[in-house]
């Protein structure tokens, strides 16, 4: 117990000492959240709501949270707070919370999975896997083959998403078929928020950017369907939120046709594991949290871990 608490008081007086040399430095984070939840699970990796809360608190004590949009304020001790996907997860247990403490984020939307309540199929499929009760799924069309196990790895998944990309206009499909193969209960985290709550989001402190139309890989598109995909989310969003987006996320933080999104926004973000620095060009690097404790998310919000792992 008493090292517990050591460490502690030890991590939040390195998270002190790295953020005043950051500042100084012209360096601010930015970081993305990838899911908040009470439920944990070794694949995703959630936050507890309680654990998230916490962070937010020690966060306060150092920084001043801004949305994407004010990436180049002059205040030193910006920081900068994102979500990513939509998903009623994000609705259920992390806007209550950012209401409630008053701190601002932004959350990338993908456009069409809100406009069509289509399910977010890569979140689908991981939880599929996760949670089957079947041992394995098939898909097979042609010479077309798609093989999902049962607890398979991070690594597996990953690449299967990435086959699942070349065929952009049957995903969605093709992970229900193997969802109901493996018998797994469909994911709450592949639900799509729905436009009114995201609008309800937004006039609390939320700013709305654009995470695609169907939350596919950039890596995989001809540079015409990437100025298409980056102006009809645009456009879409605008249309519905009756104020023009300026912030993009590459979905799966897969950086191609960047001159494309560039065109449209004037901030792009990747997922890139820095601090970003006020005075580069680049898309704007974010640092992925996933579960651990609130202190140790402040110390890598600091970017402390990739100075000891560059
Ligand atoms: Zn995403």
């Amino acid at each position: 117990m008493r090292s517990k608490v050591m460490s502690l008081i030890q991590k939040a007086g390195v998270a002190r000492m790295l953020t005043l040399l950051n500042r100084r430095a012209g360096k601010r984070p930015v970081v993305v959240f990838h899911r908040v939840h009470p439920k944990f699970d070794h694949l995703t990796q959630p936050i507890h709501p309680n654990e998230f809360r916490e962070f937010l608190d020690l966060m306060l004590r150092l920084y001043v949270p801004y949305t994407m949009d004010d990436i180049n304020t002059t205040e030193e001790r910006a920081c900068f707070i994102t979500f990513d996907d939509a998903t009623l997860d994000f609705y259920e247990y992390v806007y209550p919370i950012l209401k409630e403490m008053k701190v601002p984020a932004t959350l990338f939307v993908p456009v069409n999975s809100i406009q069509k309540q289509e399910r977010i199929w890569n979140n689908e499929l991981m939880h599929a896997a996760l949670f089957a009760t079947k041992d394995e799924a098939t898909y097979e069309v042609d010479d077309y083959v798609v093989k999902v196990r049962k607890d398979a790895e991070l690594d597996e998944l990953l690449q299967i998403i990435k086959t699942l990309n070349s065929a952009p206009s049957q995903s969605a499909s093709i992970v229900s078929d193997l969802t109901r193969t493996l018998n797994a209960e469909k994911s709450e985290w592949a639900q799509p928020m729905s436009w009114s709550q995201i609008e309800e989001v937004s006039q609390n402190g939320v700013l709305i950017g654009s995470h695609s139309l169907d939350h596919l890989s950039y890596e995989f598109m001809l540079p015409d369907e990437a100025i298409n995909d980056s102006n009809s989310s645009q456009a879409q969003i605008t249309k519905m939120m009756g104020e023009k987006p300026m912030t993009f996320a590459f979905p799966m933080g897969h950086v191609n046709h960047l001159d494309a999104v560039k065109r449209n926004y004037k901030i792009v973000c990747s997922t890139e594991p820095r601090l970003y620095n006020i005075n580069e060009n680049g898309p704007v690097p974010r640092i992925s949290i996933y579960d651990t404790t609130a202190p140790e998310m402040l110390l890598r919000m600091t970017g402390f871990h990739s100075l000891i792992r560059p």
